[in-house]
């Protein structure tokens, strides 16, 4: 296995940060391991993720961070890998815009809300920040094919970072994904793999690929790569505390599919509080599924610590993971944060996209149709304080999952007269 050690630059040559990264940390026994393509722990089976020299993260200023470019690379000091910019093997996401929510707010009795909207991203979901630190990783790792299991949205970040890199790619997805999911990652030419199964029978599918001789050269993104990756998610907490001057929100709502996202944002909190690059104020963790695929609310909601995998149903596709890898890391974070989770089902969903789409102009996915339904819930049941400052996270974009939005069309068809446009009452 090749090393990311010798990826590591000196923060003397002109241009280029330290790879703060020292070594993978098991998230069960906190073993320690090198920085290779190892992804499980050797003495128990858990989990790795990327452990940093707390001095070298120190080093981090804000002047630096806002002297980068306008993209995710701007906290390269904070991530493990892409710190020479000829390194990277991305499409630039990143640095999508913080909206403000008023008129949503007002209807919903919050004071402050915004929505980051990570739709606008190159392929329009936010899978576009893990993927540009796993395949800047795995290039230096020498693996020579990209790869992924996905419920949509990743595979389409894959196979367009593979396209524009020069690399060949093979992402294997469920059969039954919507249409604007499959043609927007078969459109770059790559192996487009449909599995007949489930999220998580595609999983176990790319763990046991894995492990051949064939795919040793392969990188899929979230099986041996994993730890890299999921590091691509804290830009989207680091971006959120910039974008508010420096500083965090009170409480954030987060989508969960395999709970990576919202365990990586508290970390990314957690990291700028560490550092001192944010004041040390609270902050409280929501998290939210969907009715059909709610491991881990029930297991909140039930006060346990056991994650029961579940047969996902449902239009949330996106966030249909029935077995979810970082679902306790999630539970703990929410736990630690004083936060909470809630479900939605597919009419809550529906109502939520276009509710956020009325009140905002922001036309989410199912995933972010989730969060908007969730949001509401938590407000009615007093569990989210309407009065403190509140950021809600859209990872996806509705134009590809038109197929989740019923009953919505022309409000008037009328020939093509003055005459017909009055008998429509659109003069009146
Ligand atoms: C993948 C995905 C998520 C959740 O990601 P996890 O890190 O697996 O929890 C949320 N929203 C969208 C649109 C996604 O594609
Ligand atoms: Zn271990």
């Amino acid at each position: 296995m090749t090393s990311l050690v010798n990826a590591t630059v000196s923060a003397d040559q002109e241009g280029q940060l330290t790879n703060a990264a020292r070594c993978l940390v098991c998230r069960g026994c906190g073993a320690e391991y090198p920085l290779s393509s190892q992804h499980a722990c050797f003495e128990c089976f858990g989990p790795l993720e990327v452990g940093y020299d707390p001095e070298l993260l120190a080093r981090v200023t804000r002047e630096q961070i806002e002297a980068g470019p306008w993209n995710i690379w701007r906290y390269a000091g904070l991530l493990p890998a892409g710190q020479a910019p000829a390194d990277r093997v991305s499409l630039n996401p990143g640095m999508t815009p913080l909206v403000p929510a008023d008129a949503l707010a007002r209807e919903l009795g919050m004071k402050r809300l915004w929505v980051k909207d990570d739709s606008a991203n190159p392929t329009h979901s936010f899978k576009d920040r893990v993927v540009s630190v796993a395949l800047t990783a795995a290039k230096r790792l020498g693996f020579n094919r990209f790869a992924c299991a996905s419920t949509g949205n990743l595979a389409n970040s894959v196979a367009a970072h593979a396209a524009r890199a020069g690399y060949p790619s093979m992402v294997f997805i469920p059969y039954d994904l919507e249409p604007g999911k499959v043609i927007t990652t078969a459109v770059y030419g790559g192996h487009v793999v449909a599995v007949e199964g489930s999220y998580d029978d595609v999983n176990r599918l790319c763990s046991e690929l894995v492990e051949t001789d064939e795919f040793e050269h392969t990188a899929f993104v979230n099986v041996n790569v994993r730890p890299y990756y999921a590091e691509g998610s804290k830009t989207l907490g680091y971006e959120v505390a910039e974008q508010l001057g420096w500083r965090l929100p009170e409480q954030v709502v987060i989508p969960m599919a395999s709970g990576e996202l919202l365990t990586k944002i508290d970390r990314a909190f957690t990291e700028l509080v560490e550092i001192g690059l944010v004041p040390p104020t609270s902050w409280r963790v929501f998290g939210a599924q969907s009715a059909g695929c709610a491991p881990i609310v029930t297991a909140l909601h039930a006060g346990s610590d056991v994650i029961e995998p579940v047969k996902p149903t449902g239009i949330a596709k996106s966030l249909n993971i029935g077995d979810p890898a970082a679902g306790p890391y999630a539970l703990e974070a929410v736990r630690r944060t004083g936060g909470w989770m809630d479900y939605a089902n597919d009419d809550e969903i529906r109502e939520g996209i276009r509710l956020l789409a009325r009140t905002t102009g922001i036309f989410p996915e199912t995933a972010g149709g989730v969060v908007v339904a969730v949001l509401r819930k938590l407000l009615e049941a007093g569990k989210l304080d309407p009065d403190a400052e509140t950021v809600i996270y859209n990872t996806g974009e509705g134009l590809k999952t038109l197929d989740a939005v019923t009953g919505v069309g022309p409000t008037h068809t009328i020939r093509p007269s003055l005459r017909a446009a009055a008998e429509a009452g659109l003069l009146s």
